[in-house]
């Protein structure tokens, strides 16, 4: 067993003593038999949500419906999920009931893929009955039964195969890709904001390129319920072999974050910034995170105009256009596309800066926001004997703008005298 697993054993043993069943199951499993690191501990388990409650009243019922709780021990948070099959599917995305049953291999037959569909008892023992081990030997994707069925049920398995296929180097199985074509339509139901949340850990596993290709090669890429031009972009791209596009989607594949990821696929394919913004509004990304990826391509853009020319000068006109935060974000972008050889990429024709001389810059500013001023709005009214309004906010502005660019010391004493004469010269 992991450790990540000794530390989960337990729960698996409170649950035997009070004589059910629980098992690790699902992708801790598959990702410990391919030797990667975990990154959560699921656990499947004979026990309802009702007894799972009694057993441990501290759990939180976090998807009762679904049969899930989450189950707290040593500072780790577990869901544990009762064994279940899955209902009819009206819709092509979720059963429209789930009935909970008492054996492990019913809720082994309702998961997606033969890779994902093998448990574990504490004892290590493997519990495998759609040749889940065999299949990942093979590197092949397979559904558990009849594919075309298992796609038609959940269309969000198309993404999923994407991303499993893509992040662990995986080939469709003949019979999944077959069901994978015939069932493509359905994807078109299936929530922006889910296939995101998929996309999201294909970029974090490094498929970004053959995510891209597969995509462009099954034609899902054009079938989402709403239209994702980069991504389209992108698999038409990675379809076009050995061009200079493909070697930089490989680069970017490098990139561990997946936020990391969708600024280079947007940068990389030159969407305008005003197409990715539209974009990440497509895949539900939260405000802030929509936010953080536009200062990204800002900062991007900003460093672009200078063409290898950044100074320290430049650097503080792009704190001030773009703001310290927005520059942050960017200049960590960078960092990552350094690691990993994107960076040359993104400023094709030109050089790309150093991150390293960007963030010195940023670093060496005397002040790189409001909050930084030696001086604050109350000092300075106080200090030139007027009342608050707006004029001192932009007061504040400029003063910070003469102190970045050097002109005056961030200094109080200093920077009021410098208000008080542009006062008088107005
Ligand atoms: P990761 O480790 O990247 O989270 P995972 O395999 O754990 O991968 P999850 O989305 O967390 O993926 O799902 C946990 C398990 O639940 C899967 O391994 C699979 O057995 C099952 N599962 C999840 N989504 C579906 C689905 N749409 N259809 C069928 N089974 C699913
Ligand atoms: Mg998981």
């Amino acid at each position: 067993l992991d450790p990540q697993m000794q530390a989960a054993l337990p729960v698996l043993l409170r649950l035997e003593e009070a004589c059910y069943e629980g098992v690790f199951v699902g992708g801790c499993v598959r990702d410990l038999l391919l030797g990667l690191p975990l990154h959560d501990v699921d656990i499947a388990s004979s026990a309802t949500p009702a007894e799972a409650m009694e057993l441990f009243p501290d759990a939180i019922p976090t998807g009762l419906q679904h049969g899930t709780v989450t189950v707290r021990h040593g500072g780790r948070l577990y869901e544990l999920t009762t064994y279940r099959t899955d209902g009819e599917y009206a819709d092509s995305r979720r059963p429209d009931k789930v009935e909970f049953v008492r054996s492990l291999e019913q809720d082994l037959q309702r998961r997606d893929f033969t890779v994902n569909a093998m448990a574990m008892d504490r004892s290590g023992r493997l519990i495998d009955p759609f040749g889940g081990q065999a299949d990942l030997q093979r590197k092949t994707l397979r559904a558990v039964g009849t594919a075309g069925e298992r796609f038609a049920e959940d269309a969000l398995r198309l993404v999923r195969g994407i991303r499993f296929a893509s992040v662990y180097g995986l080939s469709f199985a003949p019979s999944a890709w077959r069901g994978l074509i015939a069932s493509r339509e359905g994807l078109r139901q299936i929530a922006m904001e889910r296939i995101g949340a998929e996309l999201d850990k294909l970029l974090a596993g490094g498929g970004l390129a053959r995510g891209a290709a597969l995509l462009a090669a099954s034609g899902l890429a054009s079938r989402f319920k709403e239209p994702l031009p980069s991504l389209a972009g992108a698999a038409a791209a990675c379809s076009a072999r050995g061009g200079a596009l493909a070697a930089s989607m490989q680069a970017a594949s490098r990139l561990q974050r997946p936020d990391d990821g969708w600024a280079a696929l947007h940068l990389l394919l030159k969407q305008t910034p005003e197409q990715a913004r539209q974009s990440f509004a497509t895949l539900r990304f939260s405000t802030a995170r929509q936010e953080r990826l536009a200062a990204v391509l800002s900062v991007h853009g900003g460093l672009l105009r200078l063409d290898g020319a950044a100074g320290r000068v430049e650097m503080a006109r792009l704190v001030l256009e773009l703001g310290e935060d927005a520059v942050r974000h960017g200049l960590s972008f960078l960092a990552e596309a350094e690691k990993t050889g994107l960076a040359p990429h993104l400023f094709a024709g030109g050089e790309a800066p150093s991150t390293g001389r960007l963030i010195g810059w940023l670093e060496e500013l005397p002040a790189r926001s409001l909050k930084e001023l030696a001086i604050d709005g109350r000092r300075l009214q106080h200090e030139l004997g007027r009342r608050p309004g707006p004029w001192m906010g932009l007061l504040l502005k400029r003063l910070l703008e003469a102190v970045m660019l050097g002109e005056v010391p961030n200094e109080a004493e200093a920077l009021a005298m410098l208000a008080a004469s542009w006062m008088e010269g107005e």
